[in-house]
């Protein structure tokens, strides 16, 4: 019998659980822990509410945490509840599939200002990630400035530029929902610091912007390439350009809208400028040098009450496990980073790929770990892992819990939405009739 433990219930953490099934059969425990009480990470807290089709992945999730040999961990924190040391006295593997839940910094002044975001907090904010839930972004002025050309920009544009209607049959929180329709933003003004053939956006999302019922996207037609040379790009990202195209061909819809959406190009923020709160971005205009962004002295504001940057994420360090600070994740070769102890998806790579990237991922990561332990050692796994938290005194959520939750959420749900989601951890306790959790926790 093999011991596995998987940190992070999210994609990578259930497509590497899955392999791990499929590898050992009967012959495998797994057990999957979590520092929410509620399981599947991005897929929950990081896919838009808008885009339930993805958000639909769960249900591959749900078949694998009903397998026998599968077990939730819930509302652990793994690294201060319990270390990842004493997790390796009880498993034959620790995986690590944290994912990068938090934001890479800019690094530039003003960036601390009130009403300046990174996206894992705003993207947090409006999806009810109990860390963000009470972010209370000012949405009272006309701009906002999204800073970055991923599809996490387009992600965050987007959602700012929707109408309520615009959100029915999705599960963003009610929050969110009452300040985004109370929001005054009618300028959304997305940075590249480099230009539309560089742009990291895929053409389905890109496209989206198009069919907006009271936001328009403004490209100026200038920042695009010769037509001719799109034929270089990868197909994805020639159908993107394709967009960007229509976008700038068609301007005149957008005197009929209400919310503009700008893409300005070859645009570097220099600093966030403000006293009390964020009122500009300084950008200096860029060209490109061998596909590299280099400023060209031309500095210009863009006036803006609210700034999200999107410039990518990384994963949090865990007590003692090394960590590559460069590139924002667990140091790790081909994810192993020492005996007994891996990551896998975001954790190991980076924060690249789509969702479905994270499976190749998890059963790459089950091969090496089958080649390391072999038949496993003599480790206690599940029943240890009980006597540690009954020893600690803590009290985990089971995948029988989290159904419980789940169903008090669909039962909360506002007419036409999949779910109301609880945004407090002791709220989603509170449902399980158990005590309330230690506040210090
Ligand atoms: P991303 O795709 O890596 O895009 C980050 C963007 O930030 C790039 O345009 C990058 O520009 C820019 N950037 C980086 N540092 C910057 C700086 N200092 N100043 C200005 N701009 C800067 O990251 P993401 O948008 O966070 O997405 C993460 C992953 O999730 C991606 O794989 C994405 O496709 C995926 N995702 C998918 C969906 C979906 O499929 N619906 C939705 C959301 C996210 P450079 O290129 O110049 O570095």
């Amino acid at each position: 019998m093999r011991q596995i433990a998987i940190v992070g219930s999210g994609p990578a953490g259930y497509y590497t659980a899955e392999a791990a099934v499929k590898q050992w059969g009967e012959d495998v425990h797994v057990d999957i822990f979590d520092a929410l009480p509620v399981p599947f990470g991005l897929i929950r807290s990081g896919v838009a509410p808008d885009h339930q089709s993805i958000k639909g992945v769960s249900r591959r999730y749900e078949a694998t945490a009903q397998s026998d040999n599968v077990r939730f961990v819930g509302h652990i924190n793994v690294g201060t509840d319990v270390t990842v040391a004493e997790l390796q006295e009880l498993y034959d593997a620790v995986i690590l599939a944290t994912g990068a839940p938090g934001d890479r910094k800019l690094g530039l002044a003003g960036e601390d200002l009130p009403n300046v975001f990174g996206s894992a907090a705003f993207v947090g904010w409006y999806n009810g990630h109990p860390n963000f839930a009470d972010l209370d972004p000012a949405l009272s002025h006309d701009t906002a400035v999204v800073i970055g050309n991923g599809n996490v920009a387009l992600d965050v544009a987007r959602i700012l530029a929707k109408s309520r209607d615009e959100f029915a049959g999705s599960d963003i929180v009610s929050h969110a929902l009452d300040a985004l329709h109370a929001s005054t933003i009618r300028r959304i003004v997305i940075l590249g610091r480099r230009g539309p053939h560089q742009i990291a956006m895929t053409p389905k999302e890109l496209g989206e912007l198009g069919k907006l019922a009271r936001a328009c996207p403004r490209v100026d037609r200038a920042d695009l390439p010769d037509a001719a040379l799109d034929d270089s790009l990868e197909p994805g990202t020639r159908k993107s350009v394709g967009h960007l195209r229509t976008f700038a061909a068609n301007e005149a819809p957008c005197s009929e809208k209400d919310v503009v959406i700008e893409f300005d190009f070859f645009a570097s923020p220099r600093a966030i400028l403000g006293e009390d709160r964020v009122d500009a971005v300084e950008v200096e205009r860029t060209r490109l040098d061998d596909g590299r962004a280099v400023g060209t002295g031309e500095v210009y504001r863009v006036e803006a009450g609210l700034v999200i940057s999107c410039i990518g994420y990384q994963t949090s360090p865990i007590a003692e496990v090394p960590y590559d600070a460069k590139n924002g994740r667990f140091a790790n070769e081909d994810g192993r980073i020492a005996p007994g102890l891996y990551c896998v998806g975001w954790a190991r790579r980076g924060p690249t790929g789509t969702i479905g990237t994270n499976r190749p991922d998890g059963f790459a990561i089950i091969e090496k770990v089958a080649a390391d332990i072999g038949e496993g050692a003599t480790k206690p796994g599940r029943p240890g892992f009980e006597a540690l938290a009954a020893r600690k005194g803590l009290d985990f959520i089971k995948f029988t819990d989290w159904q419980k939750i789940d169903e008090a959420e669909i039962a909360n749900a506002r007419e036409g939405s999949p779910r109301e989601k609880f945004v407090q951890v002791d709220h989603m306790i509170g449902t399980l009739g158990r005590k309330q959790p230690d506040p210090a926790k």
